[in-house]
């Protein structure tokens, strides 16, 4: 018999299920050829219950889901102080790929591509002539940290990866612009190439909900009791999901939803209520952000319905 709990998620799914508005990613014709009607969603409680319903066994992209894992490791590698030095955390009110930086120089925040990029070169070895084995070595650390925190082993996408790669003009841009004031300490072709391999990782919602209750619980898997990362970091990292983490759909979604979160273009988004709970969505048309329509939609019902916004007063 179905619980109540997956009875009261159904319930939610069949109200959004009718919203068909948005589009599907179509800069690379792997994302234009996923089914639009794909949608799940996976919720992972604190001791690591797995709720899931709709298609949670349908992969997808996790795309820029991947920037708070990366800025936690970034973090973990370099220190706050300096890894502070080279990204902001202040929001930038402006589309994922903008080209931006702060008044420092500096990308304005790790949840911009300008920024996951810079995140992504910290990664590698601090010199100008990175090879493949160091580009393959980081990103290995990467596929396993990863992995650590939604649970399970997880693999990219070769495909999407050839296909961002060839197609990516704009993060292009993106880094030699930051290479341009000397911020870069790798080749910015070295950070483009490993920030595309984690763009193209696959993940499924029951992966994202994992990674979620992952931070929800300071760094540890609930279902693995695997430490990731310390309790700073989850903080630092929720709060940079807070502000900036769905762009600028940022100032909408901590009103209507009130909860840490990160979309990504392959239709995903990773939810979080610290020291709770972790959400994974996914469908993948979206909007004038770059959000899954259905996604927010899921979210917003979710938390005016189990009062999960951060501010609930009542
Ligand atoms: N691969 C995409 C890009 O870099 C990821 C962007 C996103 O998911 N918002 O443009």
């Amino acid at each position: 018999m179905e619980s109540l709990v997956d009875g009261y998620l159904r319930h939610i799914m069949d109200n959004v299920r009718p919203d068909r508005s948005g589009h599907v990613a179509d800069y690379i014709p792997e994302l234009a050829r996923v089914d639009p009607e794909g949608y799940a969603l996976s919720l992972c409680v604190h001791d690591g219950h797995t709720y899931s319903l709709g298609d949670s066994a349908t992969s997808f992209t996790i795309q820029s889901v991947s920037k708070p894992l990366t800025y936690a490791m970034a973090l973990h590698r370099h220190g706050p102080e300096a890894v502070d030095a080279k990204i902001g955390v202040e929001p930038s009110g402006e589309a994922f790929n903008e080209i931006s930086v702060d008044d420092r120089r500096r990308p304005k925040n790790p949840m911009i591509n300008a920024g996951a990029i810079f995140a992504a070169s910290m990664l590698l070895p601090s010199r100008r002539d990175v090879d493949e084995a160091d580009i393959d070595a980081a990103f290995t650390q990467i596929l396993e940290f990863y992995s650590g925190c939604a649970g399970r082993r997880l693999e990219m996408d070769a495909d999407v990866y050839a296909s961002e790669k060839a197609t990516g003009s704009r993060n292009r841009a993106i880094a030699y612009m930051l290479d341009s004031f000397g911020a870069l300490e790798t080749s910015p072709d070295a950070a483009l190439d490993l920030y595309f391999r984690q763009c193209s990782i696959r993940v499924t919602t029951e992966d994202l909900a994992g990674i979620g209750a992952t931070i929800a619980n300071g760094g540890e898997n609930p279902r693995t009791g695997r430490v990731m990362f310390s309790h700073e970091i989850a903080q630092r990292v929720l709060s940079v999901m807070t502000t900036c983490g769905m762009y600028d759909g940022a100032g909408d979604w901590v009103t209507s939803v009130g909860l840490p979160a990160k979309s990504g273009v392959g239709g995903g988004i990773l939810a979080v209520l610290p020291g709770q709970l972790g959400i994974g969505v996914y469908s993948p048309r979206l909007d004038e952000h770059g959000n899954s329509v259905r996604g927010v939609e899921t979210c917003e019902h979710l938390s005016r319905d189990l009062g999960l916004h951060m501010f609930n007063v009542t």
